[in-house]
């Protein structure tokens, strides 16, 4: 059995104080992390940092993953890491180091809670209360891209069963904690029936396990729209990660401001806390941006850390100075608020406000004994059976024409073993019987499959291929064709 548990206070040696990795980022990251550590000191949460340079600077001193050696260290020493925004270089074999962070410690699931707080923050919904749930380690953000022929360059989507599971499970047992009453799957599973279909099953399934949570799905497109358009109907949102990225800043601007949202990303003994936003360089280093993102990033992690009183006393302040009018420029509205105020000085009001509460907003509460805590069984291996497999082959001899193709493959390159059954050009059917409209790249995908209902092995494909360089063929990769536990592991061609 594999657990991941994704409370973790009681996971760090209590030796006395508890430590925090820190790193200030880059563009607006300084000014905002230290109006957050202004507050917390203010606050009296009693822990020591230890702050770690990541960022730009480390990226332009050679180290292309934009953090040395020695601050992977003393991250992974920590189980806590409050992060400010980063610049990620283009180009230039630059990695971002967010998603080398999330996925390398096992941060697998970003929490991300948005709320609207009106009438202070203007938003269209005004009831607004929505946490997104974001797998974090998957998905496209695999970053395995190859280029293949002249024309046509893919990335790979990897999912896997019990990444959905745990994050699918991690979404049930947030709602179940904070009594939230639905959650909400979103995929695109009508078009990826495999990846996405697994994790539209997935939720099913687990789903069936919280009958007292309410469960329904959105295929993304509307579901997207929905965030746009009618946010107060949703609750909890569990979701891929490419989707997970793009709905959150969907919601973070029509909750009110892009500058107000923190997130969470958890693992079984890591996590790190940030605002969702970037590094902002367009504002950078003129105190005016809004702290409130990073600052409801630090409220995350002190309830995580097991320290609910301290965030409770920062989140009511914080509130307090919202109500009371005191505005970063992103949120300042001349008829509403009371003061146009810079990131020090609104950390100053938050800091003045200290054991004060809400009066018109609704204060917080956080409760000392919410645990999250998430299992997943490892599973048995499905019996794996080999039927065929997808030769790609580079060509753009005769026009393009299928036919010449075909033919070849079928007549000259089949084994007894494997015969070519179709070809598709993107995914389009067009051997045999493709139609002449259909536009052709140089990326051939010729299905191979054995007739006679034998199951294969590697040697066949081997045969295959060098059948098909014989026939002077050449082939840029290959798919096998499997059964899991009888049923078919790959898609169909459209028009198939
Ligand atoms: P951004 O979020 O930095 O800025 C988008 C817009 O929102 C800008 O107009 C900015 O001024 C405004 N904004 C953002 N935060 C604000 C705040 N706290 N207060 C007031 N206004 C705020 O997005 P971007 O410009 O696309 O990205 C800039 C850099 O940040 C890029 O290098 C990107 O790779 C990086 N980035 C980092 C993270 C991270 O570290 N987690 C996340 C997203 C983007």
């Amino acid at each position: 059995m594999i657990t991941f548990a994704a409370k973790s206070d009681n996971q760090q040696i209590m030796s006395e104080k508890k430590r925090i990795t820190v790193a200030h980022g880059d563009g607006i990251g300084p000014e905002i992390m230290d109006a957050t550590l202004r507050i917390m000191k203010a606050a009296e949460v009693d822990v020591e940092y230890d702050v770690i340079e990541i960022g730009e600077k480390v990226y332009k001193a050679g180290h292309k993953s934009g953090i040395s050696p020695e601050s992977w260290d003393i991250l992974r020493g920590n189980p806590y890491f409050l992060k400010a925004p980063i610049t990620t270089p283009q180009g230039g074999g630059y990695k971002s180091l967010n998603v080398t962070i999330r996925k390398s410690l096992g941060l697998y699931s970003n929490v991300r809670p948005f709320r609207a707080y009106p009438p202070y923050v203007p938003s269209h919904f005004p009831h607004m209360d929505v946490v997104i749930v974001r797998e974090n380690e998957e998905d496209l953000y695999a970053g395995i891209e190859h280029q293949q022929t002249s024309e046509v360059v893919q990335t790979l989507k990897l999912i896997s069963e019990p990444g959905s599971e745990k994050i699918i499970r991690y979404a049930f047992e947030y709602a179940k904690a904070y009594g939230r009453k639905k959650v909400t799957c979103m995929t695109k599973d009508n078009i990826m029936k495999h990846t996405d279909g697994l994790f539209h099953q997935t939720f099913d399934k687990i789903s069936k396990e919280y009958p007292e949570i309410a469960a329904d799905h959105w295929i993304i497109d509307i579901g997207s729209a929905v965030v746009a358009a009618r946010p107060e109907s949703l609750d909890v949102v569990v979701t891929l990660n490419l989707y997970g990225d793009v709905i959150s800043d969907i919601a973070a601007e029509v909750a009110g401001s892009v500058g107000m949202a923190g997130s969470s990303n958890i693992g079984m003994q890591h996590s790190m806390f940030e605002a969702i936003h970037g590094s902002a360089p367009d504002i950078a280093g003129q105190n005016l941006a809004n702290p409130s993102g990073l600052l409801n990033g630090a409220t995350m992690m002190l309830v995580q850390m097991g320290m609910a009183d301290k965030a409770e006393l920062i989140q009511n302040a914080w509130l307090r100075t919202l109500e009371d009018g005191i505005h970063t420029g992103d949120i300042y509205q001349s008829q509403r608020s009371k003061e146009r105020v810079g990131t020090k000085e609104f950390a100053d009001a938050v800091i003045d406000r200290l054991g004060q509460r809400p009066t018109k907003l609704k204060e917080v509460r956080y409760n000392e004994d919410v645990k999250i805590e998430v299992k997943v069984d490892e599973k048995p291996p499905k019996k794996k059976e080999l039927v065929g497999v997808d030769v790609f082959i580079d060509w753009r001899g005769e026009n393009r024409d299928p036919d010449v193709i075909g033919d070849r493959l079928l007549n000259r390159a089949s084994t007894d073993r494997l015969k070519l059954k179709l070809i598709s050009n993107r995914g389009v059917l067009v051997y045999p019987g493709g139609l002449p409209e259909t536009f052709k790249t140089d990326h051939w995908r010729c299905r191979f499959v054995n007739t006679n209902g034998e199951i294969l092995n590697n040697s066949d494909v081997i045969d295959l291929l060098n059948s098909v360089q014989a026939e002077g063929f050449d082939f840029i990769k290959t798919e096998h064709l499997y059964h899991f536990d009888g049923e078919r592991g790959y898609s169909l061609s459209q028009g198939e």
